[in-house]
């Protein structure tokens, strides 16, 4: 489950941005997750439970913040969402070339205290 890791980097680099702003605790950390990122949302609140004890994001909520896969039409010059995983454009057809979003997997916003 690589989910623990991630999660163990997520909550170093949280706290170390805590510290730096001086807080005594993390209240809520939020975290970007594109649809392709390949991890397991229920994965990383369950490595959070057992990661968070003992530090600074002990009591702190964990928003997972959903990022759809999105594509880029060059023709159409419009983004359209991939649900199904098919990166072919609705309106015109044709494949894209561009992923947009969807790969997302950061540290979004801290809220401390
Ligand atoms: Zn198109």
């Amino acid at each position: 489950m690589h989910e623990v890791g991630i999660m163990h980097e997520t909550i170093a680099l949280a706290v170390r941005r805590a510290r730096e702003a001086g807080a005594h605790r993390i209240l809520e950390i939020r975290l970007r997750v594109g649809a392709l990122s390949g991890v397991v949302p229920e994965a990383l609140e369950f490595a959070f439970e057992l990661l968070r004890a003992g530090t600074l994001a002990e009591s702190a909520r964990l928003q997972i913040v959903p990022v759809p896969a999105t594509c880029w039409c060059a023709s159409c010059r419009d983004e359209f969402g991939v649900p199904d995983l098919i990166a072919e454009c609705p309106r015109c057809g044709q494949p894209s070339a561009e992923l947009r979003r969807g790969r997302e997997l950061e540290l979004d916003s801290l809220e401390i205290d």
